[in-house]
């Protein structure tokens, strides 16, 4: 069966860029309306001529999702421009680095903020319109970090692992009003943000590399292969998919340590 968003009204946050421009993409692509929603007004607008340039239907709404007021204005906008709300991919998101010793207060409001509180705030306002069209579904982009965590990036961590918290709370306490609510926790995937990333180091290729390497591929994942499975979990066809917590990352969570003789092979042997 093929996934279509005819008549579909879906909300992207940090639409302009990376893995939400690759979903605004993919939804347009099956027929949906997209408002891609990003404070970037210059990439929020790029995204949408390239989308509509191929025939989708989006439209750009600058906003700072960390933003109560400008949040609820932004939902108020979105229902009057498209007529409601039926899929809201709670995406936006920063990368920051530091310990809980070297995280100045503000650092870490920044992340969870951007991370977390948005997620919540739209959310929020964004679940009342889905229950006036007769439910919805919310897709949330975590991490693997929502799952475990990886060194000198506590705020990061806690925002991710606080993502899937809220996806779980959600599907919990509007399942019954036929509201589904999900997380992705995708692996390395290149985009401005971790290019970004990469170019903090003195050798952005060797960072490329490394992250290359922790996927059992050995390469990392690409927006659109992100974007696909979100696609998948907003339409009807995972109906019966909530709470979940759904791994996009190339197997990276699946090793745990283990000993030299293992990678060998040959310790195992009695002698
Ligand atoms: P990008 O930086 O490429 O895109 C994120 C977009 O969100 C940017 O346009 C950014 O704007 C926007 N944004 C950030 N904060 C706000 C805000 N307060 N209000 C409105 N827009 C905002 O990142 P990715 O596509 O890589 O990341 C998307 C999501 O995926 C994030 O939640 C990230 O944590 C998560 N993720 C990414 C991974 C990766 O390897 N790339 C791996 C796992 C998860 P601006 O540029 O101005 O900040």
């Amino acid at each position: 069966m093929e996934i279509d968003f005819s008549k579909k009204v879906v909300v992207v946050t940090g639409g302009a860029s990376g893995i939400g421009r690759a979903c605004a993409r993919e939804f347009a692509a099956r027929h949906a309306a997209v408002a891609v929603v990003d404070r970037d007004a210059k990439n929020g607008e790029e995204a949408v001529g390239e989308i509509c340039g191929g025939q989708g239907s989006a439209t750009y709404f600058n906003c700072d999702v960390t933003q109560a007021t400008q949040v609820e204005r932004l939902v108020g906008d979105v229902v009057s421009h498209f007529g409601g709300v039926d899929v809201l991919v709670n995406n936006a998101g920063i990368q920051r680095y530091g310990t809980v010793m070297t995280i100045s207060v503000a650092e870490w409001d920044e992340v969870i903020d951007a991370n977390l509180k948005s997620a919540f705030l739209v959310s929020k306002y964004a679940i009342p319109a889905m229950l006036a069209r007769g439910g919805g579904s919310i897709v949330i982009t975590g991490s693997v970090q929502s799952a475990a965590a990886q060194r000198n990036s506590a705020h990061y961590v806690v925002s991710k692992h606080g993502l899937l918290g809220l996806a779980r709370s959600i599907a919990l306490d509007f399942g019954k009003q036929n509201i589904r609510a999900n997380c992705v926790l995708p692996g390395a995937i290149d985009t401005p943000m971790l290019r970004w990333a990469a170019n903090l180091d003195s050798n952005p290729e060797r960072v490329l590399q490394a992250c290359d390497s922790l996927h059992i591929r050995g390469k990392m994942g690409t927006a659109e292969e992100v974007a696909r499975v979100i696609a998948f979990l907003a339409s009807d066809l995972a109906s019966f998919v909530t709470g979940a917590a759904i791994n996009v990352d190339g197997g990276l969570l699946v090793p745990v340590g283990g000993m030299s003789f293992q990678e060998s092979g040959t310790g195992a042997t009695k002698a």
